[in-house]
């Protein structure tokens, strides 16, 4: 488990998380589990959206358990900067959705001494590289990678297979259009 690292003795640095993983590996409930551990030690905080995702709640971001906490929707990384006063972290979830320009934010954010927590998809249902997760998981401080389990076989799953028949890199929707499985089952089904 990911346990949070403070230098102590009133020193506070920036720095950068990004927790990754397929659909179903628990990205969501792992962000909420350290957002509300922040929230307990009363560090002001701000978690950010992307305007696309609108599944379950709007301004919620949702756990597919269940658990739930408020965020901004914004539509670009930009309003992200521009939303930012005097938060200790600034949280984003579905990272993969930004622009490139999100690297850039998340920079900017740590070198101005701000936690930053991210959450996003690592691979498309192609199994491709999403958006600027890849350059996030370089620039990062702690990257923690969370598995699903595989629905075919029972092993780890790191594959988000869309059983939808739908192209298209974005498709928003939970478990009637993707299913987790592992390396071996996902390249049976030869994408
Ligand atoms: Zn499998």
């Amino acid at each position: 488990m990911f346990l949070e690292q403070f230098p102590g003795e009133g020193r506070y640095n920036g720095w950068i998380e990004v927790i990754c993983g397929s659909m179903f590996s628990g990205k969501t409930e792992e962000l909420i589990r350290r957002l509300n551990r922040a929230i307990i030690a009363n560090q002001k905080m701000l978690l950010f959206k992307p305007m696309i995702d609108q599944r379950y709640h709007e301004e919620n971001v949702v756990s597919h358990k269940g658990s739930s906490l408020i965020a901004v929707p914004v539509e670009n990384s930009s309003e992200i900067l521009a939303m930012v006063t005097d938060e200790m972290v600034v949280a984003i979830d579905e990272a993969q959705f930004f622009d490139e320009g999100l690297v850039d934010v998340c920079n900017q954010l740590a070198q101005r001494g701000v936690r930053v927590v991210i959450a996003g998809l690592d691979m498309d249902y192609k199994g491709v590289p999403f958006g600027p997760m890849p350059k996030l998981l370089c620039i990062a401080e702690y990257v923690t990678k969370v598995h699903a389990i595989c629905l075919s076989c029972g092993n780890l799953a790191q594959f988000s297979h869309r059983t939808a028949n739908e192209s298209g890199q974005v498709l928003v929707g939970a478990v009637e259009k993707y299913q987790p499985l592992c390396r071996a089952c996902y390249n049976k089904l030869a994408h």
